[in-house]
């Protein structure tokens, strides 16, 4: 079992007070590494590593100089692909395809925010008066990054990337599940030759080492990833310093299928827009809402789908879904499947443990699809976070979009049509921030990620991202 240390100012360190925690894999239950458990102290000591870098030769670093170390970290990690897709694999659960295709995901965030440091400029305005007016997009200072653990290293790297070609520098805090492939990532970092300090990684509660980073004086700007509940504490922590504060939080996003649509391709893709990652997703799709004429149509494919999909063992190429984050994880999701029968929802396969007993010491739970769902279930209306699905028919469009609007989140969601101006009409009519027509992508590096309502405040990816991590500065010069 690998012992692991935390990034602080160039140095692998253990936590001020020598404590450590274990993380556990979810496959068999087994402990995959010893990492330090942060404490306030040790928060002080990434702000103030983190502070001395901004206040060094980071700071006065020509844009595209910054923009080469981060081509040079993208392509470290890159070297290191294969070891990063084990450990996220085998910290989480998550299976090995799907931990291949996240860490080269973060290669390529990592490039295009380095080709981004030298895009990123102000603008000249036509002020009312004599002279010239610009604005300049300077850094924040230090921030700090606190992530979730269902897509780790990516979610990491969706911040690390902007925070890091806007000229700050940052202190990232991974969730106590996947702790393992952000400290790599730290360590990367120095190999890549990033000076000491610009990128510090700490571990511990969140209750802690979270909080700790939200309450400091010292750190300009928080970013989360999240449920929306500990977003809220965020924002009231960070309150108390006026921090600035970006939230990507929870979903509950609708799947919309039009009779007119193409109900082969839907019912062949979707379930991975709600099982994939076992349903840890934020953009998971876990309303289907279906045109009364073909629903039965549509839930006999859909969890033919949903039948086919290959649970099993993370390690295994062929496996698409694997255990849940946790035995914790589990038995909540398991007491919503209760939920969802005792209120009469209709199970039509899946929300129990795999029969095979190879899978037996681990988190597993088969892929649940409910019928007749109905919007005042605890299953419609709670993100839930693990492999369940409901489906609710509707009669017309205006239900339809009444039905994927009564939601407090407004994350994602897809329209499946052959008419196009529905479509089209259904995209505008959505409270989401990412909406998906005949397919169900919602991540693009280059377009702008976020949520409406309760999913969350501002956007990742894209050069949208970037504004996150900036401050604009007004400059008018009197040239009379
Ligand atoms: P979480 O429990 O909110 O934890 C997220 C991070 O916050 C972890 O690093 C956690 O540390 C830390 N944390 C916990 N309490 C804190 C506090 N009081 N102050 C500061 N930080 C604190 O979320 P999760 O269970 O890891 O992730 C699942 C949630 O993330 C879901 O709701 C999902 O929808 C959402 N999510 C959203 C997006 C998006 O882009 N919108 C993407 C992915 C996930 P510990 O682990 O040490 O507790």
């Amino acid at each position: 079992m690998t012992e692991y240390q935390m990034v602080i100012g160039g140095e692998l360190v253990a936590a001020a007070d020598g404590q450590t925690f274990e993380v556990v894999e979810p496959h068999r239950g087994t402990v995959v590494g010893v990492v330090p458990s942060g404490t306030a102290r040790d928060v002080d000591r990434a702000v103030s590593a983190a502070q001395d870098a901004f206040d060094g030769e980071w700071t006065g670093m020509a844009a595209s100089d910054r923009g080469r170390l981060m081509l040079r970290f993208a392509q470290v990690v890159r070297d290191h692909e294969e070891e990063l897709s084990q450990l996220e694999s085998r910290q989480i659960g998550k299976p090995i395809s799907g931990a291949r295709w996240e860490v080269a995901q973060v290669a390529k965030v990592l490039e295009f925010y380095a080709g981004a440091t030298t895009k990123l400029h102000g603008s000249t305005i036509p002020v009312s008066r004599p002279g010239l007016d610009f604005t300049l997009r300077e850094p924040i200072g230090v921030v700090g990054l606190i992530v979730p653990w269902n897509f780790p290293i990516m979610m990491a790297a969706w911040k690390v990337g902007p925070a890091l070609a806007a000229g700050n520098t940052a202190i990232l805090k991974p969730a106590s599940y996947s702790p393992l492939t952000a400290l790599r990532l730290g360590e990367l970092a120095l190999e890549a030759g990033l000076p000491a300090g610009v990128l510090n990684v700490i571990t511990g509660p969140g209750p802690v080492v979270g909080a700790g980073l939200a309450a400091h004086g010292g750190i300009g700007k928080i970013a989360f990833t999240g449920e929306t509940a500990t977003g809220q504490e965020i924002m009231r922590t960070a309150a108390g310093t006026i921090k600035k504060v970006s939230l990507e939080l929870g979903g509950k996003s609708p799947n919309i299928v039009f009779a007119d649509a193409d109900l082969e391709k839907f019912a062949s893709t979707s379930p991975y827009a709600v099982f994939d990652n076992c349903g840890q997703d934020c953009c998971a799709r876990s309303r289907i809402l279906v045109e009364r004429s073909v629903h039965e149509q549509v839930v006999e494919l859909f969890a033919k789908a949903t039948q086919a999909v290959k649970v099993g063992d993370p390690s295994d190429p062929a496996t698409e879904v694997g255990p849940l984050v946790s035995f914790r994880q589990r038995a909540k999701i398991e007491e919503y499947v209760a939920s969802g029968r005792d209120e009469g929802a209709q199970l039509v396969t899946g929300g129990v443990r795999p029969s095979d007993p190879t899978l037996a010491d681990g988190a597993y739970l088969m892929p649940a699809v409910f019928d007749h769902m109905t919007p005042d279930m605890r299953i419609s209306r709670e993100e839930i976070f693990g492999p369940v699905v409901g489906v609710i028919p509707f009669d017309t469009e205006e239900e339809a979009l009444r039905l994927a609007n009564a939601s407090p989140y407004g994350l994602s969601g897809s329209i499946w049509s052959r008419d196009m101006a529905k479509a089209l009409r259904s995209a505008k009519a959505l409270r989401s921030g990412v909406i998906s027509v005949n397919c169900n992508n919602s991540v693009h590096i280059e377009a702008p990620f976020g949520g409406y309502k309760q999913s969350g405040i501002g956007r990742e990816l894209g050069m949208e991202a970037l504004e996150l991590y900036t401050e604009l500065k007004n400059v008018f010069v009197d040239i009379s």
